[in-house]
């Protein structure tokens, strides 16, 4: 697909996205955080939903797990601006509660058009749920493990309409390193496999 297409179907996504009412969020968020980041990128890295920083600025990772987040692609030489950032939720839950069964059913579609669009190498999952629904999503055995079984191990799978091939990489959520060194050091750890997959 050329850039220029991909720029066209991305905005119509946020076009969607800002009209959207599909499930309870879109009454209490500030700002819908649609995706951040190159359309034609290596990698995307997928979190779970808006915080508080992000649904005042409508922009993902802005705030502490954000500057863990620069840390990590800076210590294995990405550029942020050479990724695409998204959640499987675009509106913030209140009070960062949990994202509910309904929300992530009713939201991940838009998730699943922006990845087949911007047709990334990598998909980096960050974090629990992301992790389950995308290794869900794609067919992968024992999606359902905890996040530490699951970090840090490659998957290889294919899109099954479009026949894509993805590499699916589980990370912890950089919100879990801000007051912890040792998750930090295996958030760097696991980062390298990224790096290494991308040369
Ligand atoms: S969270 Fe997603 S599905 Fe729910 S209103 Fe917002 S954009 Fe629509």
């Amino acid at each position: 697909m050329d850039q220029k297409k991909r720029d066209d179907l991305l905005l119509a996504i946020k076009e969607e996205v800002i009209a959207c009412q599909k499930c309870g969020l879109y009454k209490t968020r500030i700002l819908p955080v649609v995706g951040q980041g190159n359309h034609s990128a290596q990698i995307m890295f997928i979190g779970e939903a808006p915080g508080a920083n992000e649904d005042k600025t409508g922009v993902p990772f802005c705030g502490s797990a954000g500057q863990i987040l620069n840390q990590l692609l800076a210590s294995v030489g990405i550029k942020r601006e050479d990724v695409y950032i998204a959640n499987i939720l675009k509106d913030r839950p209140p009070g960062n509660r949990e994202p509910a069964p309904d929300e992530i059913s009713a939201c991940t579609p838009y998730l699943l058009r922006q990845i087949a669009i911007i047709e990334p190498k990598i998909i980096a999952t960050l974090g629990n749920y992301a992790t389950h629904f995308i290794l869900e999503k794609f067919g992968v055995p024992n999606s359902r493990l905890g996040i530490s079984q699951l970090r840090g191990q490659k998957f290889a799978v294919s899109d099954p309409l479009t026949k894509k091939p993805y590499i699916i990489i589980p990370l912890y959520h950089p919100a879990v390193a801000i007051y912890n060194r040792q998750q930090l050091d295996t958030l760097k750890n696991d980062f390298k496999i990224i790096g290494e997959q991308l040369k």
